[in-house]
């Protein structure tokens, strides 16, 4: 009953609240395991919206930020620092390659996306050209739901009809996979490039546009395009950094060189929110002035909070002491293995899997609630949308949890289908 009087008062993400079922409580968390608070264990096949990279409750994280909790668990950032930050800053620089090493803490992965689209647009400024305030994105992409990021994110996903005449119009071009969309893009590219600051576009998977997967290649497409055209390229890696595609940033499968990349949700391995917005020292030059108004004009209040920062060192250690590389490695055979006899099921229209991230799609997601309650039933979350049944499971997942994921599935899928739409 209290359960209830506590619900009545939270407005949840994504939910028409009129029509939608009672959410489950969640109680705790250990290892790739959601408890709810009626004790029903759930495997987490999305790791709680792709953080959750090392599990939860990871014994280093949560005593690094235990350590941290009774120092200083948070300070303001503004005219002063602290080594949690410095740290952090520091060891992405290293792991970052190239010139990429000048580091902006967010607090979510939106607002690292807003803070790379500023950066864009002033260093243009700064660099006395005018005119160039837009941006070019791509078709299923996405980038996050503050005002900003929703332009560059797929018009439908980011509904630009309904916030039409509020959300900068942005040009936008769809990924240069072909002949055909490679033309398509280089004339959008071309037409616009006098007012373009950069181009935008989240490296070898749109995640939350369906889970659409493209080659390296393509990715290098872009990036020749941009260097081109002399626009700058933002590489939004928050849904697939560290290691979610198989190796620790995805952009370097394509042995491209960004501009500004942004790093979120799996940075402080899903324990805390922590985001950053990272760019070259050719980005950072065009800030330095003796005039006031061309330094970056942004400073959110928790940004680098201490204590984020050291659950983000604590993961950064994680992926030094811990397979995780290979264990994504492993999971991306098993996937491979075990989701390639669903294409028979009627409906199935691909199967993609690229590292740790396995994707089914259908034609017509029907009957998206009776499908959500038959994972639960089977002790999974997994949250299907747009048209894919997905996975994107702790790295640390065991191969028989992995296995309980993709059995549950080959076990739905074919009694969704013969549900018909
Ligand atoms: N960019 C990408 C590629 C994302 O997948 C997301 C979230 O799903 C975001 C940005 C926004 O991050 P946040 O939800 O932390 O604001």
């Amino acid at each position: 009953r209290i359960g209830i009087a506590m619900t009545a008062h939270l407005w949840l993400p994504y939910t028409q609240m009129q029509t939608a079922a009672a959410p489950l409580r969640a109680a705790r968390t250990a290892g790739a395991r959601i408890i709810l608070d009626d004790g029903r264990e759930l495997i987490d096949a999305v790791s709680s919206w792709w953080t959750a990279c090392h599990g939860y409750n990871h014994p280093h994280i949560v005593m690094a930020m235990e350590r941290q909790l009774h120092t200083m668990p948070h300070v303001m950032f503004g005219g002063l620092v602290h080594e949690p930050a410095e740290t952090l800053a520091a060891r992405l620089a290293v792991m970052l390659p190239g010139p990429l090493n000048r580091v902006f803490f967010a607090d979510s992965g939106s607002v690292a996306v807003e803070v790379a689209m500023k950066m864009a647009i002033q260093y243009r400024i700064n660099r006395g050209e005018t005119g160039r305030t837009r941006f070019l994105s791509f078709r299923d992409g996405y980038h996050g739901d503050t005002m900003a990021a929703m332009s560059v994110t797929d018009p439908d996903e980011g509904m630009h009809a309904l916030f039409r005449g509020y959300l900068p119009e942005q040009v936008i071009a769809p990924l240069p996979r072909d002949d055909a969309s490679a033309g398509e893009f280089r004339r959008l590219l071309d037409a616009h490039k006098r007012e373009i600051a950069a181009i935008i576009v989240e490296p070898l998977v749109q995640g939350a546009g369906g889970m659409k997967m493209h080659d390296p290649a393509v990715l290098k497409t872009i990036a020749d395009s941009a260097k081109e055209a002399g626009v700058l390229l933002i590489c939004d890696e928050i849904a697939v950094n560290f290691g979610r595609t198989g190796t620790l940033f995805a952009h370097t499968q394509a042995g491209i060189a960004p501009d500004i990349i942004c790093l979120g949700k799996a940075l402080t391995g899903g324990a805390i929110n922590l985001a950053a917005t990272v760019a070259t020292a050719d980005v950072f030059d065009a800030f330095l002035s003796d005039a006031a108004d061309a330094a970056l004009m942004h400073g959110p209040t928790y940004m680098a909070s201490p204590l984020a920062c050291a659950a983000a060192n604590a993961s950064l250690d994680l992926f030094d002491t811990e397979p995780r590389l290979q264990q994504v490695a492993a999971i991306e055979a098993q996937l491979k293995h075990e989701l390639a006899p669903l294409g028979n099921i009627p409906g199935v229209v691909d199967i993609r899997v690229k590292g740790a991230i396995g994707a089914v799609e259908v034609t017509n997601l029907h009957d998206l609630d009776w499908l959500k309650a038959q994972f639960i039933d089977a002790g999974i979350w997994l949250r299907p949308f747009g048209n894919v049944i997905y996975t994107m499971p702790p790295f640390t997942i065991t191969s028989a949890e992995l296995s309980a994921i993709t059995g549950a599935i080959a076990d739905i899928l074919p009694r969704w289908a013969a549900r018909k739409a």
